[in-house]
């Protein structure tokens, strides 16, 4: 039948939140809900709701187990699918856990003093200290072994540090490197062959004009000598940049081995509508090869010279260990600076590309080093530094 009397109750539970609705009711030909049913009807519903939300919570509980449980397992298997090794550190630097399938390795990595643990705890200790990850580079002479340390730290102090073997990609780096330099010798051999070739072919040419006219042999016996000249000349230069260079090192000044080279060049920098510069600051003592590294000035001059237009200075600087050589020419773009000492780069029509790559090779023998500032229209600066510590005072030995 139809209702004749009802209840209607809020469930809530403990937070005060309504979770659901208690309704009772009594059809018409039945009593009418009294005060005290209503009271115990009350009761009920609390018990309701309190049972719902436990129910609810249990439930939540359940599901973020099973959301633990396959968060665990997805972890689990990430780590057991990476090619490399993952162990993790507690706060005080223990291997908590080492999940990956070469774990027994890791193991004894950490625990053999292999050469390779000092650099896992120094990558994860940087990691912790620096609160951001961490990461290191290791080679193992021993075993000519590469390998990849990463370290992330963890909010809990402890660390997560990935080891990856890299050998095979180092090797094919190393391989290609090989190839690279096997071309550069290729390109080289075929530039060389092509430099011999022009003097050769002056000189068939004057001795195939003597045997057909040999009146002329007091004219052309000058274009053989001249171009056996040329010829010899090259050889020096593609023997000085095929040798390691060799220096022999005397006691002299800086200031001096450069300033011979400015007087040759003064005059010829007048011709050109150009200013030579110098300044010398020191003309202490060091030990150089005079001839080598006054080849290097030479170099160096007569570059920021060819790279100058009319009306621009070169300015030379010298100290007991350094020289500067600054030019405001039509400078180098990046391109130019990155290949600047690889033999045979050249941009110009009559150059070798030779200078500065045997100049480098000087400077290296020396223990020195060579810098360049450059870029298009601005000028280039060289920078050459000699090493001092052999430095004589005077009036010493
Ligand atoms: P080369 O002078 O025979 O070309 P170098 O080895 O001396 O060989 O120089 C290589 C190249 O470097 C030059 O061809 C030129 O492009 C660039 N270069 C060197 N010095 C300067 C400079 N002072 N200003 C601009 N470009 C320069
Ligand atoms: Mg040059």
């Amino acid at each position: 039948g139809s209702i004749g009397s009802s209840l209607v109750l809020p469930l809530i539970d403990q937070s005060g939140k309504a979770i659901g609705v208690l309704n009772l009711s009594r059809p018409t030909d039945s009593k009418v809900f009294s005060r005290a049913e209503l009271r115990q009807a009350e009761l009920v519903a609390g018990q309701i709701a309190m049972a719902v939300s436990n129910a609810r919570l249990v439930s939540n509980l359940t599901n973020s187990l099973e959301d633990a449980r396959k968060t665990k397992d997805t972890l689990q298997a990430i780590f057991k699918s990476l090619p490399g090794s993952i162990l993790i550190f507690s706060a005080n630097g223990d291997l908590n856990e080492a999940a990956s399938r070469v774990e027994a390795e890791c193991e004894a990595f950490i625990h053999s003093g292999h050469a390779i643990s000092g650099a896992l705890t120094e990558c994860q200790e940087e990691a912790k200290s620096s609160g951001s990850p961490a990461e290191q580079h290791f080679h193992d002479r021993d075993t000519d072994q590469f390998w990849h340390i990463q370290a992330v730290p963890l909010s809990g102090g402890g660390a997560v540090v990935t080891l990856n073997e890299t050998t095979a990609r180092e090797r094919d780096a190393r391989d290609t490197a090989r190839m690279r330099r096997l071309a550069e010798i290729g390109q080289m051999t075929a530039q060389i062959a092509h430099e011999i070739r022009n003097p050769l072919t002056g000189i068939r040419s004057a001795a195939q004009m003597i045997r057909q006219h040999p009146d002329v042999l007091p004219e052309f016996i000058g274009t053989i000598e001249q171009e056996a000249i040329r010829l010899n000349s090259l050889c020096d230069e593609f023997l000085a940049f095929a040798r390691p260079a060799t220096i022999a090192p005397e006691e002299c000044s800086l200031g001096k081995v450069i300033g011979e080279v400015l007087k040759i060049h003064a005059p010829i920098f007048n011709e050109n509508g150009l200013t030579l510069e110098s300044e010398v600051e020191d003309d202490g003592s060091i030990w150089i090869d005079p001839q080598k590294v006054g080849q290097v000035a030479h170099n160096l001059i007569r570059n920021a010279m060819e790279a100058s237009n009319p009306g621009d200075t070169v300015k030379v600087a010298v100290g007991l260990d350094w020289f500067r050589v600054e030019d405001s020419g039509d400078g180098m773009d990046e391109e130019t600076v990155a290949n600047l000492f690889s033999p045979f780069f050249t941009t110009k029509s009559n150059g070798n590309g030779l200078g500065l790559c045997a100049s480098r090779k000087i400077i290296e023998a020396h223990g020195g080093e060579i810098f360049v500032n450059s870029s298009p229209n601005s000028g280039t600066t060289f920078m050459v530094r000699l090493p001092s510590d052999r430095q004589l005072s005077d009036g010493d030995e």
